[in-house]
């Protein structure tokens, strides 16, 4: 860098500039992503001293009238590039695993440095004086020069080996600069005087190689595999500072061989101590890449570990994470297909064999899908009883014959010694679209299994999603995680008058939930009721359902004396299960002073899949105490009449599908008379759902049905225009039969849950 001096006072000044407008357009880089920001600016710092320095001597020269001293101010300040290319050096970002990356790489090169200063002194001995001036300070100066460089070469060599990968292609630069103003400068040392044009040029070459550090891409992140692999590189860099040192050495040991004046008592046992440094080094160095090498191994082998499955030895879901993220970043940009399994039932044999056997049937199931896949996709066990299957690129008949084989997969029975289990899967399969993210694939594939679950079937299904498919599961996915979360400002009750058939009096109300949305609309609590059962909010949600509707039947006792009317609620079976369920409808009823007999739970046929003990506990406490209890959608679901029978319930809600075709298909309504007589054998009230004519009205009453509800009388509506209904003192006027419902269809909104409920007129 000395040589900046023979760049000539024009090309300093273009220096200058071209250094001040870098600086000034990497000031409004992107300084806080760069991590490689601050490197670059004490790069910069280094060149605009060395510009510094060198328009210092021209300008003592005019003012003094005569040329400057050797050495002056101009060579500390040249000498100040040192600090600021080896502080730049180490503030570039280290492969952080490994410490004390920059205390060793300062290390090498002052060892680096050392050497070639020994050296320098070797030679000088060997030339007599190379430079007549050059004694004393100027002497020491003249040799700061080339050691100053081989200081920042050695340092950006063992920088490199261990700095982050993406920021090598910066010291790369900065030794190859770096590398010919040290030669250079050696060369100015040895030859008496370096002013010439191969030194102008190698000066200029450098400068450029430097300015070329100075803009190197921007590094805004170091990935994880970058870290602590060895490298030859590195290998290299741990021998290398040793170099001008042995070379050093030798020729202290030529000189003293060839008598040049050196007291052998002083020089051999130094040199001697010195090899065995050296020698000691070399073996330590050795060891120290092969205990890194053997504990890189040990690394690599528990980052393996860490993306298996204990149990199978197939990819666990953080493997498959990942072989999703690069098989979508392909940048073939093929189609990958996820498929999602999740066996059914696989709790009971758990519960009733134990976890050895449920063990043994999912390695089972993992062989056996391994068995059917093609040689490169991927088999993952996400945990329990869930598996996952990713394959790429696969054309639509493919996937349809990979459905087939993962289904075939479940056919044999699965033998574990003496039991033999026949398991079932759902499957959802997804193909992926171009901007799909791994999140993305795995929502719509667990949204496809969920709805092949929904399916219910006995054995093994699969649903897989198409394109179309997508928009309809993406709301889906929004509702189910927002579900996760209710904010219960947008849900609100709707009742629907339940009437007397007889007479057309209301005798009660059946409370509805309602969900507004604000951006999806109003969603249909068909589909947002079994999403909370799966995200567990069904118990907070039917709390509030209770807390308001008790309130609102308080309030409607209040506004309408002399008329007892009965609340049907709809509850899920985890309400019912919940041990403190019971208590807590009491303490409401009782809160409001409200007859316990006012209400009505309706529990859904579905229920009964659940722990029927539990649930025949829970109807029998509320039965006990006063509390009514509805089969609701009688007929649709899977209540045997074992079931009924079990459980204590007072009222029969027929379902509406029955209803609808009482009168255009005989069996269905052979089938209503014939529940309608069931009901009234085992004491039960019955409903009839979903009343929309006339037509329907006279078969049930017929058939003795005592209450009934449907569109005909009355929609879903807000508790206030209830209020009105009952104050005509009945729903339908009966006898007249083309007379047209009473109620409009409901308009307004419904009452939030999280509202207190202090008036009907809302
Ligand atoms: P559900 O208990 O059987 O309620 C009756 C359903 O039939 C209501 O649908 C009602 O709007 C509809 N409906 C009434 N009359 C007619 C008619 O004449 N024709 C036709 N086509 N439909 C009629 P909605 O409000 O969509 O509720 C659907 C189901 O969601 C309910 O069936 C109930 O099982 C469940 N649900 C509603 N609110 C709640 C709640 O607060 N908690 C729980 N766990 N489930 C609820
Ligand atoms: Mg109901
Ligand atoms: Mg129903």
């Amino acid at each position: 860098m000395a040589l900046v001096l023979h760049g000539g006072l024009t090309a300093t000044l273009a220096n200058v500039v071209t250094v001040g407008v870098l600086g000034v357009l990497l000031m409004r880089g992107d300084r806080r992503r760069d991590m490689l920001h601050r490197t670059r600016l004490l790069l910069l710092a280094a060149l605009a001293t060395a510009f510094v320095s060198a328009l210092m001597p021209p300008l003592f020269t005019v003012v003094a009238g005569h040329a400057p001293p050797k050495p002056w101010l101009n060579d500390v300040v040249a000498l100040c590039y040192v600090p600021f290319t080896v502080a730049g050096l180490v503030s570039i970002p280290m492969s952080s695993r490994r410490v004390g990356h920059r205390a060793r790489s300062l290390a090498d090169g002052a060892v680096a440095a050392t050497s070639l200063w020994y050296l320098m002194l070797g030679l000088d001995l060997r030339h007599g004086a190379l430079h007549a001036h050059a004694s004393g300070w100027a002497h020491v100066v003249t040799l700061a020069y080339p050691v100053g460089d081989v200081f920042v070469v050695a340092t950006a060599l063992a920088v490199m080996a261990r700095c982050a990968v993406p920021a090598r292609r910066m010291v790369a630069w900065v030794v190859a600069g770096l590398s010919i103003a040290a030669a250079n400068d050696i060369r100015g040392n040895v030859i008496a005087h370096p002013g010439d044009r191969v030194s102008t040029v190698l000066y200029q070459s450098a400068l450029l190689l430097l300015l070329g550090a100075a803009v190197a891409p921007a590094v805004v992140a170091v990935p994880e595999e970058d870290e602590a692999r060895p490298t030859l590189l590195a290998s290299a860099v741990g021998v290398w500072p040793f170099v001008p040192l042995l070379m050093s050495m030798a020729l202290t040991t030529r000189l003293v061989i060839r008598g040049a004046g050196l007291p052998h008592a002083q020089v051999l046992p130094a040199l001697a101590v010195a090899i065995a440094l050296v020698a000691r080094q070399l073996t330590g160095s050795r060891d120290r890449q092969r205990l890194v090498s053997r504990l890189q191994e040990r690394e690599r082998g528990l980052e393996a570990a860490l993306r298996r499955d204990e149990l199978t030895g197939l990819v666990n879901r953080l493997g498959l994470h990942e072989m999703l993220t690069s098989a979508l970043g392909d940048a073939a940009g093929r189609p990958v297909t996820l498929c999602l399994l999740d066996l059914n039932d696989f709790k009971l044999i758990n519960d009733n064999h134990g976890h050895g056997v449920g063990d043994a049937v999912l390695t089972i199931v993992a062989k056996r899908l391994a068995g059917v896949v093609r040689g490169n996709d991927v088999v993952a066990r996400l945990g329990g009883d869930e598996f996952a299957v990713l394959s790429t690129g696969v054309a639509r008949t493919d996937q349809e014959a990979l459905s087939a084989r993962l289904l075939a997969a479940f056919d044999a029975p699965i033998v574990v010694g003496s039991r033999r289990f026949t398991v079932s899967t759902s499957i959802g399969m997804v193909t992926s679209q171009p901007a799909d993210t791994p999140e993305d694939l795995l929502a719509h594939a667990d949204a496809a299994m969920y709805s092949a679950k929904e399916a219910k079937q006995f054995k093994s299904h699969i649903a897989v999603l198409s394109g179309d498919d997508r928009q309809s599961t993406a709301r889906q996915l929004r509702v189910r995680e927002e579900i996760a979360h209710p904010d219960y400002d947008q849900f609100g009750l709707v009742y629907q008058p339940v009437v007397d058939l007889a007479t057309g009096r209301i005798r009660g109300i059946e409370a509805l939930l309602r969900w507004n949305h604000p951006t999806l609309g109003p969603i249909a609590p068909d589909l947002f009721i079994p999403l909370a059962e799966q995200a567990g909010t069904i118990g907070a949600i039917g709390e509030r359902v209770l807390r308001r509707a008790t309130a609102d039947l308080a309030l409607l006792r209040d506004r309408c004396r002399g008329h007892r009317l009965a609340v049907g609620v709809n509850v899920s079976p985890r309400q019912l299960t919940d041990e403190h369920f019971v208590d807590y409808v009491l303490a409401l009823m009782d809160g409001h002073a409200l007859g316990r007999d006012q209400l009505v739970l309706e529990i859904t046929e579905q229920a009964f899949e659940a722990d029927v003990d539990a649930l025949a506990a829970a109807t029998g406490r509320l039965i006990d105490n006063g509390v009514s209890v509805a089969v609701d959608d009688f007929g649709t679901g899977y209540a045997s009449l074992r079931y009924l029978h079990r459980l204590s319930l007072d009222v029969m809600k027929i379902d509406r599908s029955f209803v609808a075709e009482t009168t255009t298909r005989s069996s269905s309504r052979q089938l209503v008379a014939a529940l309608a007589t069931m009901g009234a054998t085992l004491g039960l009230q019955l409903v009839a759902e979903g009343i929309e004519s006339i037509d329907q009205l006279r078969l049930l009453q017929e058939m003795n049905c005592e209450l009934g509800q449907g569109y005909l009388f009355s929609p879903p509506v807000p508790i206030h225009d209830i209020e009105r209904l009952v104050a005509t003192g009945h729903c339908y006027p009966v006898g007249s039969g083309d007379a047209a419902p009473l109620a409009s269809i409901p308009t307004q909104r419904a009452v939030s849950l999280s509202e207190t409920p202090t008036t009907l007129d809302r």
